[in-house]
């Protein structure tokens, strides 16, 4: 099975991803986690899109499509893949077509107005890949699957959510209706709790 996860910043891909990736044993594949494991390495890939990524930017479409199409060559994706925060416009979607075409799309519906506090409330584990909402965790600042220390993302505050949605709405929302057209998109609640949007992926992948 090939599926991406589409969704705003904060919609809560990732933490689905996990889930999905677990259940249905498809490789999660996070172009976000890719990069930031980059930067953490400072490898010159990191080192090119640190800034750009501080600033609620998009990386090049150049260098993230050739990254993706790489990791899609891995033994692990003969079975699938799962696909998070990739394609994020039209040039990656149609990108993706020529050399991997997904075969269906989830779509995860969050209101835009509650993705501020969604995303400025998030605490992630620099080591297990997991995030957390402060309305959850509370204060700690331990990884609750895996002891390490809770960070705060450097793209995750008020002024760089903003642009990340701005971003988001003008480059991103458009793939909705790409992938509606290719009738291979479904929507979810992404508003409910963690696991009744699971419960609803679930229904969906059968
Ligand atoms: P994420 O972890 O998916 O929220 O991504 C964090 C940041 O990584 C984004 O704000 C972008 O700067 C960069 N990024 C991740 N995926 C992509 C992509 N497909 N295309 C361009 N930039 C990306």
């Amino acid at each position: 099975m090939k599926l991406i996860l589409l969704g705003a910043p904060g919609s809560g891909k990732g933490t689905q991803a996990a889930y999905i990736s677990d259940k249905y044993d498809l490789p999660h594949i996070s172009t976000g986690d890719i990069f930031r494991e980059n930067i953490k390495k400072q490898t010159p890939l990191g080192l090119k899109v640190k800034e750009i990524m501080d600033s609620g930017n998009f990386c090049p479409n150049d260098v993230t499509v050739e990254l993706v199409k790489d990791r899609l060559k891995n033994e692990d994706c003969k079975k699938g893949y799962l696909l998070d925060g990739f394609p994020r416009n039209l040039f990656q979607a149609e990108a993706l077509d020529e050399f991997c075409s997904p075969d269906l799309v989830i779509n995860l519906e969050v209101d835009l107005n509650k993705i501020e506090r969604r995303i400025t409330g998030r605490r992630s584990c620099p080591k297990c890949g997991n995030s957390f909402h402060v309305d959850f965790i509370g204060n700690t600042n331990v990884c609750p699957d895996c002891g390490e220390t809770l960070i705060i993302r450097k793209d995750d505050n008020v002024e760089t959510v903003k642009e990340r949605l701005h971003v988001y709405s003008e480059q991103t929302a458009p793939l909705i209706d790409f992938y509606t057209k290719q009738g291979k998109l479904v929507s979810v609640d992404g508003d409910k709790t963690i696991d009744e949007v699971f419960e609803q992926i679930v229904k969906v992948l059968g």
